[in-house]
């Protein structure tokens, strides 16, 4: 038995499922998880001492590399000075002022703990500033766990929700309405329906919560218009492209203003943050400002906020880090469509800058019923190979690859040669 196998054996009867958050299992792929002992850069090891070339980076946060020294050295020297204090610090409001003083939109900031918790609180303070109370979502995003949102996404347009898991109450997610991504036709019909009672409408600007799903050309545009003539507010779910994209996340890179937006992932570099800005209008409405209550007890904690920073600083100072992950995403993902195409294997590559996948399908993915007809087993098959082959890849084929700035040259051409291997034999 590995230590893994023995740490996962000890776990399951402690943590449920042995995990402490659920894609974590490798329940889609019949695997035992690796347990991590540290990671530098590109790299990741477990505690059987293999190495990895890891393409989770963390869900994102990773975006430079594991274990950056400078974001580590601002941790430590943070640390130095206490965990927590339940008061304010002048880093608080250095990271406001940089996340406003360089996103236009964003003119107010919130610090949270979580996606889970900027999004939630997002679209409290949306329905607090419009005083309406439906919500829009899209089927195949994902916002985080909280009640409202975890609906199921059925086929086609749903005006009122139906929980996705035991635990919700129907009163939960009956206001939260399902529309299709990248159809405009599926908002308009229920913003229509709903006779403007609509308080938001939220989508993953990418979708990167079912595989990688861009948006289509015009489909963001599409959204600011219909919210404007609807009287809702859009709100950006950037938990994965903030920062990621371009500095100014999904917004800046397809020059879409959102009203409203979430942030988590790389903003903590690694730490528990999330955070949701947007207009000063609305955001005044957050309590102790305005009506709209949302406290937390560590929010903008001095530790999380030292490691935040310092990867925003560093993302900022050298914006050509945008340059390069895109040009390694088109290397890698073009390079994988290639090879797919020469040997005949009718899957399909999406992508966006830095984030991508294969679906295991035939058909084009444009949206959650189409990404819904990957062949779940073929993409179990494919990850194994890669991970018996020192690849880390997302356990799902409903996640995306994530790249970092570290991961070089080699790095991306010793993966090519293994996909090329892989379905060479397909
Ligand atoms: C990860 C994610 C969330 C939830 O963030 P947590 O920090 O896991 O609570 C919300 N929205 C999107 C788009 C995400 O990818």
């Amino acid at each position: 038995m590995t230590k893994s196998q023995e740490l996962f054996k000890r776990a399951v009867n402690r943590i449920p499922g042995g995990v402490n958050s659920p894609v974590r299992a490798y329940g889609a792929i019949g695997e035992t998880p690796r347990f991590i002992q540290g990671a530098v850069g590109s790299s990741i090891f477990d505690v059987d001492g293999q190495k990895y070339l890891d393409y989770i980076c963390s869900w994102g946060p990773m975006i430079l590399g594991h274990n950056h020294p400078v974001i580590r050295d601002a941790v430590v020297r943070a640390c130095e000075n206490g965990l927590s204090f339940g008061c304010a610090t002048e880093r608080e409001v250095e990271m406001a002022e940089f996340i406003c003083e360089r996103i236009p939109h964003v003119e107010m900031i919130r610090m949270v703990n979580s996606g889970t918790e900027a999004v939630m609180s997002a679209i409290r303070v949306a329905r607090g500033f419009t005083g309406k109370s439906k919500i829009i979502k899209f089927a195949g995003c994902y916002h985080g766990h909280s009640d409202a949102l975890l609906v199921s996404a059925g086929s086609g347009v749903m005006t009122s929700g139906v929980p996705d898991s035991a635990g919700v109450p129907k009163g939960c997610t009956q206001d939260t309405m399902i529309a299709v991504y990248n159809d405009l036709e599926s908002v308009k019909q229920l913003l229509e329906e709903s006779n403007d009672e609509v308080a938001a409408v939220i989508v993953e600007p990418v979708g990167a919560n079912m595989g990688v799903v861009p948006p289509k050309d015009g489909f963001l545009e599409g959204l600011r218009t219909l919210c404007d003539e609807h009287k809702a507010l859009l709100i950006f779910d950037e938990v994965i492209t903030g920062f990621r994209l371009k500095f100014g996340g999904a917004a800046e890179y397809f020059g879409v203003t959102p009203d409203l937006v979430t942030y988590g992932k790389i903003i903590g570099a690694g730490m528990p943050v999330g955070a949701y800005g947007g207009r000063k209008e609305i955001m005044e409405m957050v309590s102790p400002a305005g009506p709209v209550y949302q406290a937390g007890t560590l929010s903008g904690n001095p530790v999380a906020m030292a490691a935040g920073l310092a990867q925003l600083k560093l993302l900022w100072e050298d914006q050509d880090v945008y340059t390069r992950i895109y040009r390694k995403g088109e290397y890698l993902f073009e390079g994988i469509q290639k090879i797919l195409k020469e040997n005949e294997v009718p899957y399909q590559v999406n992508y966006t800058a830095s984030l991508g996948c294969i679906f295991f399908t035939s058909e084009k993915v444009t949206d959650y019923t189409s990404a819904k007809t990957a062949d779940t087993k073929a993409f179990a098959e494919y990850f194994k190979y890669m991970l018996n082959h020192g690849v880390h890849l997302a356990p799902s084929q409903f996640e995306a690859m994530f790249l970092s700035d570290a991961h070089t040259q080699e790095e991306l051409d010793l993966t090519l040669e293994l996909v090329e291997q892989y379905f060479k034999t397909w």
